[in-house]
């Protein structure tokens, strides 16, 4: 027969693997159980609407055997099986797994324990065997076929005997060495811990052929062996237990193996309702995103159950977009079993289901707010965006049910800030809610507008995501303050007799102002005198709707329709600069002023980010000052 080669990832998967010091070898017989009872799944779901399959729920079975003194373990199960394709498919690549594809992106961390973190599944069996078989006939087919491999170096399949439909697989246990004794993998008690600590969920009953010691009947001290079916798993899934029944290490080790992630959970939600909705969901918050969740391949959705049965692996509809990050399950007794996904856009049920549930994850995370500050903090750092998307995605509907989940930092601490705090601070002598946008903290410090506002102690908020404007732009106010960005040109932080002051000394320099205006062709609709700067000369602000912020991000999208901030030049009233321009006027030095109003642009730009429209010109410009 032919030696077939793996698939060159798998290989490679493989060598690692075998070859590693990897040391939690024995979750070879979780991954196993997993792929049975997945097996079992699909024919228990066929049985449901085809009466052929013929069997009854818990004549689906996952038997164990060991053979101790030929070193042998079988796993079996009366599950939909593999053909001779899929057998090639499935057992000759690992690709479609999700383990590789994050494998291959971490591939400099070399993380070695990665590898069991994921559940590489059927591959683990090599960590503990010299061969592995596996024969499997699919659920009504005539011919049963046999994949044997020894390891990395590849794989045959050829045609066998097998009576009823499922698959076994027969494991060849390694011989013991130095550093590690397989052999503990033929001992009963083994496999009966390793099934409670890592399957003991699985829905369908595990058996395995058990020796039990026991008093004869009658006597007081004389032993008989029975050998019996014993089921190993106590099978009631996590989610149907009682909260206090499920530790914590339970939690972690079904959602690390279930939804293929290496670290914890931030947050479990385990929750029974009942009511208009009655349904268990077991919901969790991942510490940090997966793998594809910024590409477009990412799916969100919760897998759903019914009865205990797998319907749906993921159910977008019942998570909304804002809460995609969320993993988790959920069963009801109330959906229909042969749901499919064009009935369930319309099913009543599930959208009651979908609401509830949003409102849960809604009022954990307040709570986790509330109580959990530093792990909110953390959460938010990694999923903060997609709740301000939220606020500002479907024109602002969920945008009250969001605003007290976001969070910025300010310039108080340099600290994340609700806006519940923003405003509880303020106080009722403060109408409106600062802030400013920039790319980082830092940038948005060096700000000219900052300095006076700063220096009347007014706190402000820092935007430093694209969509921080557009999202507190969809809010307009909270409890009744309106946003106040500082770059804008309306920003009134003057006192009426400042105030005066500024507006009688730009109607007096009006005719200098309009010749800056007019010597920046168009590029500024104002230029002005302010009270708001203190150590710069000049600024940019903008009028009207859009900011300078909102120009860039608006403008770094495909879109062929440019929009264009109004901008106002603002010279500092107190400047020398300022009163340099009124006497260059005055004096008719029109050319120099022109080369002046170019240099105060040109600097505002620079101070913005924005970049300077014609470098060249302004290098002369400066040139030609610096002989002067
Ligand atoms: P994963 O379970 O992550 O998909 P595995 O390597 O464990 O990866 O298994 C590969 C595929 O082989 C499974 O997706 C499944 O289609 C098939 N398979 C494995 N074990 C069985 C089994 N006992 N019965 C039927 N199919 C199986």
């Amino acid at each position: 027969m032919i030696k077939k080669q793996f698939k060159a990832e798998s290989k490679k998967l493989m060598d690692l693997m075998i070859n590693s010091i990897y040391t939690n070898k024995e979750i070879f017989l979780r991954e196993l159980i997993s792929n049975a009872s997945d097996a079992l799944d699909k024919l228990y779901f066929r049985s449901l609407t085809d009466s052929t399959v013929g069997l009854t729920k818990d004549e689906f079975v996952i038997r164990i055997d060991i053979d101790k003194d030929a070193r042998l373990i079988k796993i079996a199960d009366n599950g939909c099986g593999m053909t001779e394709t899929e057998l090639e498919n499935n057992l000759g690549t690992i690709a479609k797994s999700g383990s590789l594809a994050f494998k291959t992106e971490n591939e400099k961390t070399e993380d070695v324990d990665i590898i069991g973190q994921f559940g590489v599944g059927f591959y683990s069996a090599f960590m503990v065997s010299d061969k592995v078989e596996v024969v499997s006939k699919p659920y009504g087919a005539e011919k049963a076929f046999r994949w044997t491999s020894e390891g990395a170096d590849g794989y045959t399949v050829e045609e066998c005997e097998k009576n009823s439909f499922g698959t076994e697989i027969t494991l060849y246990i390694k011989a013991d060495t130095e550093s590690e004794k397989y052999s503990t993998y033929l001992e009963q008690y083994k496999i009966e811990a390793l099934v409670k600590k890592y399957s003991d969920y699985i829905r369908h009953p595990i058996k395995m052929q058990v020796e039990t010691e026991r008093l004869k009947d009658g006597s007081e001290d004389e032993f008989e062996t029975i050998v019996e079916d014993k089921i190993l798993n106590s099978r009631v899934p996590i989610w149907k237990k009682n909260k206090n029944e499920v530790t914590e290490e339970e939690y972690t080790a079904f959602y690390t193996d279930k939804f293929y992630d290496y670290e914890a959970p931030v947050k479990v939600i385990h929750s029974k309702t009942e009511g208009n909705a009655t349904y268990n969901a077991l919901l969790f918050i991942p510490k940090h995103p997966p793998f594809d969740y910024f590409s477009k391949d990412f799916e969100k959705g919760l897998q759903l159950y019914s009865r205990g049965v797998l319907i749906m692996d993921k159910c977008k509809e019942l998570l909304p977009d804002y809460f995609s990050f969320v993993k988790g399950l959920v069963d009801s007794e109330d959906l229909s079993l042969n749901i499919s996904r064009e009935t369930l856009q319309n099913d009543g049920q599930l959208k009651l289901i979908a609401k509830t549930i949003e409102k849960k994850i809604r009022t954990e995370l307040k709570k986790m707010l509330n109580n959990e500050r530093e792990a909110y903090e953390e959460f938010f750092k990694n999923f903060g965006l997609q709740l301000k998307f939220g606020i500002y995605n479907s024109y602002g509907m969920n945008k009250d049910d969001l605003k007290d989940l976001i969070m910025f930092k300010s310039t108080l601490e340099k600290k994340y800030v609700t806006l519940e705090e923003y405003v509880e601070r303020a106080g009722e002598s403060q109408d409106v809610i600062y802030y400013a946008c920039g790319e980082t903290v830092e940038k948005i410090d060096m700000l000219p507008q900052m300095d006076a506002v700063k220096e009347k102690g007014y706190e402000v908020l820092y935007l430093t995501e694209y969509v921080d404007e557009f999202c507190i732009k969809m809010l307009a106010e909270y409890e009744g303050k309106r946003f106040q960005n500082i770059c804008d040109e309306n920003l009134d932080l003057d006192t009426e007799e400042e105030k005066n002051a500024i507006k009688e000394k730009n109607e007096k320099s009006k005719d200098a102002l309009q010749f800056i205006k007019e010597s920046l062709d168009g590029d500024v609709s104002g230029v002005r005198f302010t009270n708001k700067l203190k150590t710069y000369s000049v600024c940019l602000t903008s009028e009207g709707g859009i900011s300078l912020e909102m120009e860039k991000v608006l403008n770094a999208m495909p879109n062929d329709n440019k929009v264009k901030a109004e901008i106002v030049l603002e010279i500092n009233a107190s400047h020398p600069v300022a009163d340099k321009i009124i006497s260059l006027y005055e004096n008719d030095k029109k050319d120099e002023l022109k080369d002046y109003a170019k240099l105060l642009y040109a600097q505002g730009c620079l101070i913005s980010g924005v970049s300077v429209k014609d470098p060249a010109e302004l290098s002369r410009i400066i040139s030609d000052l610096m002989v002067k």
